[in-house]
Order: C-alpha cells, then structure tokens, then sequence
C-alpha cells in the first residue's frame, strides 16, 4: 500500500506482451476489432490502464463462430487421433509450466491476486488440468449393448454407442481466475474434439490472451480455439444466442447464468453453468481449533472472497462460537493488503471499481440492518480497490449481508446449538448449493453431515482444496452440470446410438 515499491520486476517477455496491441483470435489470426474499438483494462491496486485491447462485439463474434464452426465441420480436429490430440493438450500444459513466471506476473498484474498464489495455485493447476485432461483425450468409449427386441425374436443385432463431440461450444468465463477458468474450461473442449469460441471476462483479459499463443504454439490447429475480448452485453450475450453454436458453458454471477439459459433457449443449445454461492462452512466444538480458525479464515479470505464456493457463512457450535470468532478475527487483523505483485502481500485489492462499490454497499447495508463488524467493514485506502477483511457478528438470515453472495472479503460468523436437524437446516437454507465445509473431529458425524448438506463439494477438516480429478459445481441455483474431473467431459460429448443389423 506504500507505492510501487518493492514489487516483483515484470519481466522482459511479460513487458514485450503489454507492449503489443491486443487482439482477438480467430480462425489462426490476430485480429482487431471489426469496429476498431479497443477498450483499456486496469491494474486494479491503483487504477492504472495496463493494456488496450480489442472490444469485440457481434460481427467478431460471427467471424469467430464462423471460424469455430468450419474447424469442426471441415477442420483436422474432430477427426485427428485421439492420441494426437491428447499429445497437443499435454504440451499446453508442459508450455504453461515453461511460461509460469510470465503468466503468474500477469494474472497478479491484472486481477490483483497475491503473486505467490498466482505461482502456486492457478498457474500450476491450469497447466495439471490440461495434462489430465490430455489422458482423457483416448479413453472417450462407448459400450456395446445387448439388445432383446420382442418384436424381432429372430433377428441379431450389433449395438453400441458413440461418444461424438457436441460440436461448437461458446464459453464465457469471469475474472476471478482468469487463466485457471479458461484451463477448466478448454481443456475438456480440446479432450473431446469440439472447437470453441471463448470470450474471457472483460477484467481480466491478459492470461488468456496468453493462453490463447500458447495453444498455438502447442500445435492446436486454427479455428479450433478462439478467443474474443469483449464485454457482456454486446460481446457475450450475441456468443450465446449465436444460432450456430451448438452448446454454452458459462461461469459467473447466478444472474447473467439466467440471462445464457434465456439466450439459449431459442434454438435449445445445450447449456452448462457454475454459478454463486453463499457456502456454509460448520465448525463442531468438538474440531481441532489450530486446524478449525485458520481454516475458517482462509475459506474465505483466499482470493479476497472473490471465490463462487466461498464459505462466506460460518456456522460455529456456541461452547466454541467466541473462540474461533476471535480467532478468524485475529488472522482478519494481520493479514497483509497490497498490490499483487508485492512478494510480501497477502490479500490483494479487489478487482475492479464495480466490484469495490458492490462489497462496499454490503458492508454498508450490514451496518444499517445492525451486523457489527469484529473486524475490517471498511474500504482500505483511497488508491486501488482494497477492502479489509470482514467478520460479521449479530447478523440473522433475514439480513443481505446472510443470504445474498457478497463476492468479497466478508463472513458473517452465526453461533448454533446443536448438530441436529436444525443446523442441517439452516446450512442448507439458501438458494445455492456450490460448496459446505464441517471442521469436526468426529468423523461419524461429519460423514453424516457431508452428506446431508445440499452442495456439490463438502470439504471436510479443510477447504478450496481443488484438483483436476475432483468435479466441480452445483446443486440448486449453483448450476448445472460439473468442472473437472471426467464428469466435465460430459458437458461436451453426444451419446449416438448405433444399431446394426446382423
Ligand atoms: P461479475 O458481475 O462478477 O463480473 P458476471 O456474471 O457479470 O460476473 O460476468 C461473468 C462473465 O459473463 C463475464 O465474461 C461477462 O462479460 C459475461 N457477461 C455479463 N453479462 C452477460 C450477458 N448478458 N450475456 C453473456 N455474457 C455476459
């Protein structure tokens, strides 16, 4: 917070990359907006413009579906080796760790994450989904099925099914974290042949631009991969509507997630979303409390709780309610604010203005409807968007600050009683259902309580733990289908039946 110093150096190649005007990717080529519009993005810890780039709309998006659309109806892809593909996906992710200063640098320099993070978390699992996903690309089977037709008792039949890519997919994806959303997102696009047109959020447009060379330079062939930088209104929702697309995957606010499922509806293109989240995190009395605080703490405070499975409620048993509140208080109070790219920043600023004045006005509708804050509840500084860590107390759920996502550092702490049917109740009082979290040294009743909440990850005795392996996403208004693991690969795979007369 005390000027530029002491940051990270950017490097030459990463200062190289600023330097070049910034355009949109489609069908191979590097192109300007067709409207010669740019627009400029900022370094979120002080408001300055980094970069220019190319504000896309609905003649890019056409190009660039058009593009999409030839490469899979046309294009080498579809129909390369399973093994070849999987060969290209697994050199994205070699090239990912080659690069892993230069991308870490930029997503820190645009979004505002700790740079540490950035090195140790998103650039790291982006580069492990691509090489996971890179093993699925030759295991995509079909079965073969034994059929009994009554009214053809003579006849023998071979019958089996094909798993075929849905063809051209639009994704839209936002600005949290900007490059590992665009891993979780192409990776199993490239593992199951489609081809894509992915606008990336309008924040934090850097990363994937990267990504986007990467790709090309891991041999990804052109049109397959497309990627518009653009704002929502005039540049994602036409993606979405384009009646050429075959399927949307989304990732953002449960609101624009309405607006895609609409957008889509016309021509009922298949649609995926990973939406908010208001996620309960419990801590039983009986959970070891050196485990319990600083896990509490860290659901929400990681990546400033700018994260859609935050565990933004804290439920804490009432014999240990004070003592964990004064802990997550107290880790509150010492975590350090600063520019991303201080090495010694713990908590950058927010993303954006908007964002700002969003987790502003709930810190400000909190204090009106009567939450007292134990700690932050503020703005931090008049430069940058920072705003301090947050805890809640004296909150009921009929307040905003209990029930709507805040998407920032902000947890209401709620004391319960009993584990019992109440608890469970009260958890899984929410229109979401992203995430949960029980601390508990009783592992019968975390078991029990796991399986009772009403959310698409429980983590118990921890949190955000993520991995390629482990599927990610919703139940309720969370969204539909699931990130990661295999059971991505079916947001982009038709099942054909193939019947055959003997
Ligand atoms: P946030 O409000 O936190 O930025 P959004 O859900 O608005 O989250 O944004 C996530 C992504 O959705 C971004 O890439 C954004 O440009 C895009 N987006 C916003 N509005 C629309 C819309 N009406 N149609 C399609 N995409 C949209």
């Amino acid at each position: 917070m005390d000027g530029d110093k002491g940051l990270v150096a950017l490097s030459a190649t990463v200062k190289h990359f600023l330097s070049q005007p910034k355009k949109a990717l489609i069908g191979g080529k590097w192109l300007a907006a067709q409207s010669g519009k740019t627009f400029d993005v900022h370094d979120p810890s002080n408001g300055q413009v980094i970069a220019k780039v190319a504000a896309c709309e609905k003649a890019d998006v056409d190009l660039a579906v058009a593009a999409a659309r030839k490469a899979f109806d046309q294009g080498p892809w579809p129909r390369m080796s399973p093994a070849a593909r999987g060969k290209i996906i697994w050199k994205i992710g070699e090239l990912i760790y080659h690069h892993l200063e230069d991308l870490a640098q930029l997503e820190s320099l645009d979004n505002g994450k700790p740079i540490a993070v950035a090195r140790a978390a998103d650039v790291v699992l982006a580069a492990d989904l691509f090489q996971y996903m890179a093993g699925w690309a030759t295991k995509i089977e079909g079965h073969t099925i034994p059929l009994s037709v009554p009214y053809t008792p003579d006849a023998e039949y071979h019958a089996f099914t094909r798993r075929e890519p849905v063809g051209v997919v639009a994704q839209i994806i936002p600005w949290n974290f900007p490059l590992l959303m665009a891993a979780w997102k192409l990776g199993p696009v490239l593992a199951t042949g489609c081809t894509v047109v992915l606008k990336v959020a309008e924040e934090t447009p850097l990363s994937g631009l990267r990504l986007a060379e990467i790709c090309q330079e891991a041999g990804v062939p052109d049109g397959v991969i497309n990627l518009l930088t653009g704002f929502g209104e005039t540049c994602g929702a036409p993606l979405a509507a384009h009646p050429q697309v075959n399927k949307v995957a989304f990732t953002g606010s449960t609101e624009v997630g309405k607006l895609i499922v609409r957008a889509a509806a016309d021509d009922l293109k298949k649609v995926t979303l990973e939406l908010g989240g208001k996620s309960p995190n419990i801590v039983l009395d009986d959970a070891d409390l050196e485990l319990a605080i600083p896990g509490a703490a860290s659901a929400i405070f990681f990546n400033h709780g700018q994260c859609c499975c935050a565990g933004s409620r804290l439920f804490v048993q009432e014999k240990v309610y004070d003592k964990v509140v004064e802990g997550v208080t107290k880790i509150a109070k010492a975590i350090k604010l600063g520019p991303g790219l201080d090495p010694n920043t713990e908590m950058g600023p927010l993303v954006s203005q908007l964002q700002l004045d969003r987790v502003s006005n709930y810190l400000q509708w909190g204090s009106e409807e009567g939450a007292k804050a134990m700690t932050g509840g503020k703005r931090r500084g008049e430069r940058g968007y920072f705003v301090e860590p947050t805890v809640l107390v004296n909150t009921h759920a009929d307040m905003k600050v209990y029930r709507e996502e805040i998407f920032g550092p902000v947890v209401v702490a709620i004391p319960f009683k009993e584990v019992d049917d109440e608890l469970i109740r009260r958890a899984n009082d929410s229109v979401y259902g992203l995430a949960a979290g029980v601390f508990s040294a009783n592992i019968g009743k975390a078991h029990r309580l796991a399986a009772r909440l009403r959310a698409g990850t429980v983590w118990v005795n921890c949190y955000n733990i993520f991995d390629a392996a482990l599927p990610f996403g919703g139940y309720k208004q969370s969204g539909w289908g699931r990130e990661m693991g295999h059971q991505v690969l079916e947001n982009y795979l038709e099942t054909k039946a193939v019947c055959v007369n003997l």
